[in-house]
């Protein structure tokens, strides 16, 4: 299914005047930032919308905007995520060509093997994508429960020599599974993530008469970083700590097991921003390998685990949504430490693993939602609301001050019209809360003081006073998207994350209005207010106008990206909100796009059978009642009918408003 492009898919060139008063989309791609996050995958056209430059190449492009009305026109509807398996590929390919240069460069000796965390994200098409370019890119795939583990060994049917690393916490069952595929023939490593996994993997491989290769997870003493700090230190729940390693190696001696030892493995968290922590943990556990080396451990390879991080905000600073280094540096250092301490230790150079989930696979995913509707705070009041009000009987003092203040916004102080305004509203809410003012009044005294804070921002929004600092947000318009937070960034709730958004077209149009966002479940938590920019984030995105009277009718999309990893693997059924559906769009070689796989997202028959419900008990329940009502004469025969309908429609249809 191929569908032409838009006409040009560079990204908008630089060197327009910048100074310039005129809005261009070069200023555009400047506000959003997404030079600085988008990894040289996402610009922006000279058509205003964004591009998708799979291979990080800005001559070729695919027009996103052009992709979600093309898909609309197909009934697959946003909110939908659409995969890009090129992006996939150039960060594969890239973290493979950043340890082999850093490899050649600096003589080690030993190979890199990366390893794609299942966990990360476990849609098959994703695991699938990966498992193929892995096969010709020297990866491997790595497991953390019984699930993924049947997950992997039917991933990697067919190709034994790809490593498929078990981590997580395993029971017998878990263990014995392993070592028969390793008798089988697979290249699977059981990774002992505590004390007992070590005898649990010693019994089994002698109760199958087999010795695997098998690694011990360290617990290292370097602290982890940021919100995974967690997974490394002494308080961190996995691994062993070295006296039980030295514990280990002695019991796997007396067993006759020893041999079977050959990884050294360690995760020190997700998202690591700090170049200086990773140092720091790659030294400690090289160190642990030439001593456990020297003390005639068999080892031959050291995995780093996962914690290559992204960045989120474009800032390249240590932060939590950004990281102090690249790729390439990553590479280097990583390296280069386990190649002094193994030289100076006089120990060969182990091959080098890496666990990198979030890294390969953020950028390559977007998450597109339609814009429903608009919330916004007028810079002109209902007049007809507060003349109601004014004409009441002895209209009470705030009423009357804050329509002075509204008389005056034109002539007056705007600062001090404001704050007679907003003490207005004060004294009207207490009234109100005592019983001694109208409803009437009290909803006037709101839309007097809206409209005069709107005022104030749209003439002095660049300059405002300290205290007064927080009125963009206090008056930023909620834009309600049609998604849920917590099915779809369940990160941006859970734990504050960032992701750059922005819209995916209209990018020739300056935005005049800011706002936050809010999703349609019924949880005050679903909204998202940390935006990347600024120093230190913004609160308000910059975005068009849309559902006001005059503006056009056509949907107003807005992207979230770098939403590849953990978002899907982590999102629930708040609300019944289910998965959307999910696109993997293609560069085909003729410059167009194409679609490569459709997956459908959950109809609302699904989601009511994850929480067991039987939908022909919901049917007959509901057409029951609607017979009862048309027998009693409550509703006709064809209000029946309709409800009928629409209750056979929904079941099969999405979750999401349509
Ligand atoms: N390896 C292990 C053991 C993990 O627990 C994780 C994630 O938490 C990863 C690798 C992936 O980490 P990242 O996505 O930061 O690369």
């Amino acid at each position: 299914m191929e569908t032409p492009n838009s006409s040009s898919q560079n990204g908008p060139e630089r060197g327009h005047d910048a100074t310039s008063d005129e809005w261009t989309v070069e200023k555009a791609a400047d506000l959003y930032g997404v030079r600085d996050w988008g990894g040289g995958y996402f610009g922006v056209t000279p058509e205003g919308t964004v591009a998708v430059h799979p291979n990080g190449d800005p001559t070729k492009g695919i027009d996103l905007h052009a992709v979600v009305t093309g898909l609309a026109a197909r009934d697959l509807n946003a909110p939908i995520v659409l995969r890009f398996p090129g992006i996939l590929e150039h960060r594969m390919s890239a973290l493979r060509t950043a340890f082999d240069g850093a490899i050649e460069e600096l003589e080690y000796d030993g190979p890199y093997s990366g390893l794609y965390p299942i966990k990360v994200n476990q849609e098959r098409h994703v695991c699938e994508a990966i498992r193929d370019l892995g096969g010709r890119l020297g990866f491997g795939l790595e497991v953390g429960s019984k699930p993924e583990l049947l997950a992997g060994l039917a991933l990697t049917e067919g190709m034994n020599g790809m490593p498929l690393v078990c981590n997580g916490f395993k029971d017998k069952e878990y263990v014995e599974t392993v070592i028969i595929t390793a008798k089988m023939g697979r290249n699977i490593i059981p990774v002992a993530e505590q004390a007992h996994e070590v005898r649990l993997i010693t019994a089994s491989a002698r109760l199958h008469d087999v010795t695997p290769h098998f690694g011990i997870r360290a617990k290292l003493a370097a602290p982890g970083l940021g919100r995974w700090a967690g997974s490394s230190g002494f308080r961190s729940k996995f691994g062993l700590t070295v006296g039980e390693i030295l514990h280990a190696v002695e019991y796997l001696e007396r067993e006759e097991m020893l041999d079977g030892l050959k990884m050294l493995h360690c995760h020190m968290g997700s998202q690591v921003f700090d170049i200086r922590a990773v140092k720091y943990m790659v030294a400690e556990l090289a160190h642990l390998y030439v001593e456990l080396v020297r003390r005639g451990a068999p080892l031959d390879t050291l995995d780093i685990g996962g914690g290559l991080g992204i960045d989120y905000d474009g800032s390249s600073s240590a932060t939590e949504s950004s990281i102090n280094y690249s790729l390439d540096q990553y590479a280097a250092d990583v390296v280069h430490r386990i190649k002094s301490i193994c030289d100076e230790a006089g120990v060969a150079h182990p091959q080098i693993m890496s666990e990198s989930g979030r890294a390969l696979v953020a950028h390559s995913s977007v998450l597109v939602c339609e814009v429903l509707g608009t919330r916004t705070f007028p810079a002109e009041p209902d007049m007809a609301l507060v003349q109601r009000a004014l004409d009441e009987e002895s209209p009470t003092q705030p009423l009357l001050d804050a329509y002075d203040a509204y008389l005056t916004r034109d002539s007056g102080d705007l600062f001090e019209v404001y704050a007679d305004a907003e003490h207005a509203l004060a004294e009207a809410t207490n009234l109100f809360n005592l019983g001694y003012m109208s409803i009437y009044a009290r909803a006037a005294c709101e839309e007097l003081y809206w409209s005069i804070g709107r005022t104030m921002l749209d003439r002095r929004g660049d300059d405002l006073p300290e205290e007064l600092e927080n009125l963009p947000d206090r008056l930023a318009d909620i834009y309600f998207l049609n998604l849920s937070v917590f099915q779809s960034l369940l990160d941006s709730w859970g734990i504050d994350q960032l992701f750059p958004i922005m819209p995916i077209h209209r990018l020739s149009e300056e935005p005049a209005r800011r706002g936050v966002l809010a999703d349609i479940t019924c949880d005050s938590d679903g909204r998202i207010e940390r935006f990347a920019g600024g120093d230190s984030h913004k609160s308000t995105l910059e975005l068009h106008s849309h559902g006001q009277a005059g503006d056009s009718t056509d949907p107003y999309y807005v992207g979230v990206f770098l939403t590849g990893a953990y978002q899907e693997a982590l999102g629930d059924l708040h609300n019944l909100l289910g998965d959307t559906h999910a696109v993997h769009v293609e560069l085909a070689d003729n410059g167009r796009w194409r679609i490569d796989h459709v997956v459908e997202g959950e109809t609302i028959r699904d989601v009511l059978a994850h929480v067991q419900y039987d939908t022909e008990d919901i049917r007959r329940r509901i057409r029951s009642d609607i017979e009862a009502s048309i027998e009693a004469n409550r509703i006709t025969i064809d209000e029946g009918k309709a409800l009928r309908r629409f209750l056979d429609d929904s079941l099969q249809g999405y979750t999401y408003l349509e």
